[in-house]
């Protein structure tokens, strides 16, 4: 097992922020942090060192990046590798695992190794409980996005490792392409997310010009895009979505479940519109409104306009 730390994940910026995760556990370690870029390295990436994986290709599938980066570990058989908690860098990180046959801790934080063991801070039940975990190494972690903050620690440091044949991994039958227009709720000052009070998607437009009125975008909560589909995938905010951090977070016709409160609770101003006066959204609110969805949200957007 080598001294390394490796941080990889597709997007650059989730992996800025593994940079920092790595080095902070790398400086506790004595060891040293390593960013794993697949295909080719990328300028959005700041790193002191890097290894570039050639064979998979620039965007790989998750099969083929796990196995591209199974056959690096296997070669350079560094002492962790933490991976972004996005929806594909979870597949990444669990296949990497299993075929090294290594432990994967999900979604830690606050890592350190003492001796053969890693120790990790994990929050369960939706945030509700943080229990701290440990497991032998070498071993896969998820980091969630956005919980680091970003590495500036650059450096010249390139290494390469090519990973061989890798298209026989998985066969692409079609691939779609991200819709057009579709917002990176990380990033907005302000989301309006809607519910399942809302009852028809014709409905949404209402909301989405709100969330155009205060500069920020749509979001929702899981049932509006995993079961009705009525918005993308990655708009849906919770322990399964993507976690947000606005200044204002709007809840519109949300219960307040602890998996969608999981991915908003850090947010700085909540304001909750629920018929129901005891909906639990109202416990993680700054502001609750209990009234109907369809009377407030035009008259808030009536306000907001005759302000302009
Ligand atoms: C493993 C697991 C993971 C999950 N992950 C997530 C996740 O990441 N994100 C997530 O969101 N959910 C997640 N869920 C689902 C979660 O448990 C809830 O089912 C979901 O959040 C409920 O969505 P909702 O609040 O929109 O709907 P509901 O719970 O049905 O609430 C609708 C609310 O709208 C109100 N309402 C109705 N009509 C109006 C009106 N006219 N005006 C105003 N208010 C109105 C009602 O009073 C009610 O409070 C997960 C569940 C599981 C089991």
């Amino acid at each position: 097992m080598s001294e390394q730390v490796w941080a990889y994940s597709g997007s650059g910026e989730v992996q800025c922020e593994l940079m920092s995760a790595a080095l902070e556990l790398a400086e506790k370690s004595g060891r040293s942090a390593v960013a794993v870029e697949l295909g080719r390295q990328r300028e959005e990436v700041v790193a002191q060192s890097r290894l570039v994986v050639k064979g998979a290709g620039d965007d790989p599938l998750p099969e083929v990046a796990a196995e591209a980066l199974t056959r690096a570990a296997r070669s350079r058989h560094p002492s962790t590798i933490l991976v972004g908690a996005t929806r594909n860098g979870r597949e990444v990180a669990s296949r990497v695992a299993a075929r090294l046959g290594w432990p994967c801790l999900s979604e830690a934080s606050k890592l350190s190794i003492d001796g053969a063991q890693l120790q990790a801070n994990r929050t369960v039940f939706a945030g509700k409980v943080v229990a701290t975990v440990s497991c032998g190494l070498p071993a896969v972690v998820t980091i969630k996005p956005a919980f680091y903050p970003k590495s500036t620690a650059s450096g010249k440091e390139v290494d390469e490792f090519d990973a061989g044949e890798l298209t026989g991994v998985v066969k692409l039958l079609s691939r779609r392409k991200k819709e057009a227009g579709a917002v990176d709720l990380r990033k907005a000052k302000a989301i309006v997310s809607a519910g399942r009070g809302v009852k028809r998607k014709e409905d949404l437009p209402m909301l989405q010009s709100l969330a155009e009125e205060l500069g920020g975008a749509l979001g929702c909560s899981r049932p509006l895009s995993s079961d009705l589909g009525w918005l993308p995938e990655e708009c849906h905010i919770g322990l399964t979505g993507v976690t947000v951090k606005p200044d204002l977070y709007v809840a519109v016709g949300i219960s307040g479940q602890l998996q969608h409160i999981a991915g908003m609770k850090d947010s700085k101003v909540v304001v909750a519109v629920n018929t129901d006066k005891d909906a639990p959204i109202f416990q993680a609110s700054d502001y609750g409104i209990v009234a109907d969805l369809y009377q407030v949200v035009p008259a808030i957007k009536k306000a907001l306009e005759s302000r302009r």
